[in-house]
């Protein structure tokens, strides 16, 4: 049996020698200062500031550290401490910063109550998850809307740290997704089982939604001017019969001719728009007032 993977590891950019903490994530080992993070963190300070119980002094070649273990997830502290130690890690948008980095962020900065990162995460997230249909659009139709495994991870967080205006964005693309994939995904079988089945009720009533205003799907045709009438037709007549277009609307300039797509999309992005406006009432999420205006008292 290989025990490599449990022997502790130092992080080397997270690895201050002159440091007095040592936290301990899983096997991975962070030396950093308590001072700052005392300054950054009301609940660090606490804890310092008491004699913590699952701590050890340990004295070494460079001097004398508290060992502490942390019940966090290894990835989600690296990024963490990343971004208090190293001003340029965690950037305010428009730098890019992929998703599973800022929910790592953020669900350590709620946590442990780090506000200034706590709202950086939440300004990424208002970019990742938009409130407006042409904004979410853009995003779906570019391919470069976050993954299955991040909106699960949302489902949890969004609540607990009350940013519900991410939400409709984060069914909207649930419902767009297979069931399979959902399944498969370690985020789906970290979700305790009532956030699960709120999922599957949600997805299922976005679902259906889009079902009734994309209907012009059965009687959809290629472009009067398409390119390649047989394989535009063949394509249509598979996303009929399995799938939907709801499940492939990324791959659709991909799949159809230049014409088809054009028009094809154009279907989708106002059968989406209809679904959009009433996406707040159909998750149990009140009005798109109400989330804008909940959404406007954070950035204040
Ligand atoms: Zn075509």
């Amino acid at each position: 049996m290989n025990n490599s993977s449990l022997i502790p590891e130092k992080v080397p950019e997270l690895w201050f020698t002159d440091a007095d903490v040592v936290f301990q994530a899983g096997s991975k080992l962070f030396r950093v200062h308590r001072s700052i993070l005392s300054a950054r963190s009301t609940i660090f300070n606490d804890m310092f500031s008491v004699p913590h119980p699952d701590s050890d002094r340990i004295v070494d070649a460079d001097g004398s550290y508290t060992h502490i273990h942390l019940p966090d997830d290894a990835i989600d502290v690296h990024h963490f401490f990343l971004a208090i130690f190293d001003a340029s890690y965690f950037e305010p948008p428009p730098s890019d910063q992929p998703t599973s980095v800022v929910v790592s962020i953020l669900r350590l900065a709620h946590k442990y109550d780090v506000v200034f990162l706590k709202r950086r995460a939440v300004a990424h997230l208002n970019v990742l998850f938009p409130t407006e249909w042409d904004g979410l659009w853009k995003l779906m139709i570019e391919n470069d809307h976050t993954t299955a495994a991040d909106n699960l991870s949302l489902l949890e967080l969004a609540p607990a740290i009350e940013i519900p205006w991410v939400l409709p964005a984060v069914h909207f693309l649930l419902a767009t997704t297979s069931i399979n994939l959902i399944f498969n995904l370690e985020a789906w079988n970290l979700l305790e089982a009532s956030i699960q089945r709120n999922c599957l009720i949600k997805r299922e009533n976005c679902m259906s939604e889009l079902a009734v205003s994309s209907r012009w799907i059965w009687s959809h045709t290629t472009a009067p001017s398409c390119l390649s009438v047989g394989t535009c037709t063949n394509i249509l007549g598979l996303i009929q019969k399995m799938s939907g277009i709801w499940k492939v609307v990324s791959d659709i300039p991909s799949v159809f001719c230049k014409k088809c797509s054009k028009t094809t999309q154009a279907k989708c992005y106002t059968s989406g728009a209809q679904v959009w406006d009433g996406l707040p009432k159909l998750i149990g999420l009140g009005s798109w007032e109400d989330l804008n205006s909940a959404k406007k008292s954070f950035d204040n």
